[in-house]
């Protein structure tokens, strides 16, 4: 099989982003791309890269240890939004840029403390569970203000935003009360006064629920397949091991 054309799919999706901010009366610069490439080789990681791109997710922490290593010679921010695995952290706090994917207090003492020993700070965002489906990681959307109001003061974790993902679903309404619980959720935690937040991002809309999580209000927006091609569903985001927080 040919691989794809990875700049033209990159410059697609920068279009779609483009064009979204524009229907939603925003500006083109408010929102973020997050290139997914988990299950995807090195080589086309470098071809995006090439194509401007510098931002990169990746959902396994082994895997983006290997990445992180065999990518070294490029400047790249990556972000890390998958399960975490408390044993695991410390292969990717001496290098990863984001953890987007925190979703219990006890992650933040853990990357304290792994950030602390690599002498860095680490960017996270909190993760909520707005589609109220208990296999998905996340805060509990209602316990998510309190649990913030009342997080100690860290000297090597800044939270710097919320993520999430929408249900799978076509039902815009329901996409549309997903994405604005998390947005509000968003703007509280923006309003609130701690020394380590830095509020800045509003991660939400991936390849299939882009236009509607812009018009809500997103800042990030994480797209896999629409860049690096359909994923080998075999190794496509194996069934979570997670239990609701
Ligand atoms: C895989 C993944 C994405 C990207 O999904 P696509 O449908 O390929 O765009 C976004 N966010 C998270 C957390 C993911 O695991």
């Amino acid at each position: 099989m040919n691989s794809p054309d990875y700049t033209a799919n990159l410059q697609r999706v920068q279009t779609w982003i483009q064009d979204a901010c524009v229907e939603a009366g925003r500006s083109p610069d408010d929102v973020e791309l997050i290139a997914v490439s988990k299950t995807k080789p090195v080589e086309a990681i470098r071809e995006v890269y090439a194509a401007g791109q510098r931002a990169f997710g990746e959902n396994r922490m082994q895997e983006l240890q290997r990445k992180m290593e065999e990518l070294a010679d490029l400047e790249i921010e990556w972000h890390f939004l998958g399960n975490i695995q408390t044993n695991k952290l410390k292969t990717i706090c001496h290098r990863v840029d984001i953890i987007q994917s925190v979703d219990k207090v006890k992650y933040l003492h853990e990357i304290e403390k792994r950030a602390g020993a690599a002498d860095r700070t680490i960017g996270v965002y909190l993760q909520v569970n707005i589609s109220d489906e208990p296999q998905k990681g996340g805060f509990d959307p209602n316990a998510l203000l309190e649990i913030a109001s009342e997080l100690p003061t860290f000297d090597h974790v800044r939270v710097e935003g919320v993520m999430a993902m929408a249900s799978l679903t076509h039902d815009q309404d329901m996409l549309k009360e997903q994405f604005q619980r998390l947005h509000s959720l968003f703007s509280s935690l923006k309003e609130m006064n701690h020394p380590n937040f830095a509020i800045k991002t509003c991660s939400m809309g991936m390849s299939g629920d882009l236009d509607l999580a812009i018009a809500e209000g997103s800042t990030q927006c994480r797209i896999g397949s629409s860049i690096f091609g359909p994923r080998n569903t075999l190794s496509f985001d194996a069934p979570s091991n997670k239990t609701p927080s």
